[in-house]
């Protein structure tokens, strides 16, 4: 059975899985979403007993049918490897009756290398599948994370090259050397004059330019993108959903068929659209919590039915979340929508314009599964220092958003079903203000000095990805003016 994806603003619109992830974003400006969500095709007891990759496998190709056996296999197999530094990929860590899934064992220590680690591969196994010949160029605007974990998913994966544009004083220190001592071939970094917005407007500018794609494709190149809108990123989050439940039923955390909630800090709204998806796709999951940070522009929507962005953009201490639009809720709005293409698309069109757009009653009545709370920056700094003074566990800004919301949830509502938290990030990748959190007196001390006290802190061995940027070289200084990013482009490419 074939399954066919089409666009959240042209239902009439239908592509292959393939070509879906190839194109990033539909043409129509719409995401690519699957005709029917897929369902499960073995049981949980079989679940229990797989391997992270066995478990990817079996999932993704619900999903990804125009794919060999040996394709996925291949990308799974190449994606999920000796860079996570834990067989189990994913481990779930019980603390103090709430389990909390480490998503940032990977190279980069954040949770996108979850899904950035295989995109490389589904992206080039899709340009063979269509017989693409020239070489895809990604081009990623950065505030930190996805930058560097679309650098070491693309490093010298054949077939690519990928360019990554920063604000030259918009990341931190460790981001900022995360970034411009990346290896590979194939890989270039650009500190731009600038901020993060400014990063992004150049970029998407690049993608609409007609005469440099032109001049691209003379020259054997064609872009492409590694946000998070791509389906090829999606997908692959779904896998640890179903991999945490089957984790809790061999633990005997849990009893066949028992409810669990999901709690997700979230942004973009990518990461708890696929615990929604898991859902679907028959986990038993009961409420996925969507916790925010002051930017709460999500919870205002939960709660009131209608997206407003016009409003003031916090900077927090969990900046991977401070966001205005989030892109993957276009997903959602469909689905709850009956998907009605045209609806969709006026509301989408409604946030361009106004930036605000209303959902009908029974909409909201289709978003029952979804429960959602925020965080204030005192109130996450608490929930840090709180689970260090109990447990001596040790979690980062983004996860203790959510930490934070889940024990709020659960005292409000007095829902006693186990809850699974989406831990995003390593604390050492926040160590400033993790540290801070957890006693005052660190606050005047050097961000690289406190990578070791949180070793002595924590009791956790700082992270293979934080040692390798200590001794590593700086292999990238390419500086440019924020006006000036397609010559750099061009330059770099050499067209
Ligand atoms: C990107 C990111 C998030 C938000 O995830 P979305 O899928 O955008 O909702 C949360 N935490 C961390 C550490 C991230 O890097």
């Amino acid at each position: 059975m074939n399954l066919h994806y089409k666009s959240t603003r042209n239902s009439n619109l239908r592509v292959t899985a393939s070509e879906a992830i190839l194109k990033g974003l539909a043409p129509d400006g719409g995401l690519f979403v699957p005709e029917k969500l897929p369902v499960l095709d073995v049981s949980m007891e079989e679940l229990k007993g797989m391997t992270y990759q066995e478990t990817a496998y079996t999932v993704m190709k619900q999903f990804l049918t125009d794919f060999t056996e040996e394709e996925l296999r291949n990308c799974i197999t190449r994606a999920y490897d000796s860079k996570f530094d834990t067989k189990e990929i994913a481990p779930l860590v019980k603390v103090d009756n709430t389990y909390y899934l480490e998503l940032f064992h990977g190279a980069t220590i954040a949770f996108k290398d979850m899904a950035l680690s295989i995109l490389p591969h589904l992206m080039t196994t899709s340009a063979k599948k269509n017989q693409v010949q020239n070489k895809i160029v990604i081009l990623t605007a950065t505030s930190g994370d996805t930058g560097k974990a679309a650098l070491a998913g693309f490093a010298d994966v054949e077939g690519t090259r990928i360019i990554v544009f920063y604000p030259k004083n918009g990341v931190s220190r460790v981001q900022e050397l995360q970034m411009v001592t990346q290896k590979g071939n194939n890989v270039d970094v650009v500190a731009i004059h600038g901020n993060f917005d400014h990063a992004q407007s150049g970029v998407k500018a690049m993608f609409e330019d007609s005469e440099l794609a032109k001049k691209l494709e003379d020259n054997g190149y064609q872009f492409s993108s590694a946000n998070s809108i791509n389906i090829g990123r999606l997908v692959p989050q779904v896998v640890y959903y179903v991999y945490a439940y089957a984790k809790l039923l061999e633990n005997e955390e849990i009893q066949l068929g028992e409810k669990i909630n999901v709690v997700v800090p979230t942004g973009n709204f990518g990461n708890i659209l696929a615990a929604y998806y898991a859902k679907q796709m028959g986990v038993p999951i009961d409420k996925l919590v969507c916790a925010s940070n002051e930017n709460k522009v999500l919870f205002d929507f939960f709660q009131t039915g209608t997206y407003d962005r016009n409003r003031e953009f916090v900077l927090t201490s969990s900046p991977s979340m401070d966001i205005l639009i989030s892109s993957n809720l276009e997903r959602l709005i469909y689905l709850i929508s009956g998907e009605d293409d045209q609806k969709t698309k006026q509301m989408m069109e409604d946030l361009k314009c106004r930036g605000v757009y209303e959902i009908t009653d029974d909409m909201k009545a289709r978003m029952n599964d979804f429960v959602s709370g925020y965080a204030t920056e005192a109130e996450c700094a608490q929930n840090i220092r709180e689970v260090y003074n109990k447990t001596g566990y040790v979690i980062d800004t983004h996860t203790a958003v959510a930490s934070y919301v889940c024990g709020k949830y659960q005292e409000n509502s007095l829902d006693s079903k186990k809850s699974v938290v989406a831990s995003t990030a390593s604390p050492y990748k926040f160590v400033k203000s993790v540290l801070t959190a957890i006693d005052e007196k660190y606050a005047d001390m050097d961000e690289l000095d406190l990578l070791k006290v949180l070793e002595t802190v924590s009791g956790v061995e700082m992270p293979q990805a934080i040692q390798d940027i200590l001794n590593a070289n700086v292999l990238h200084t390419l500086e440019c003016e924020k006006d000036n990013m397609r010559e750099t482009v061009e330059k770099i490419l050499n067209i």
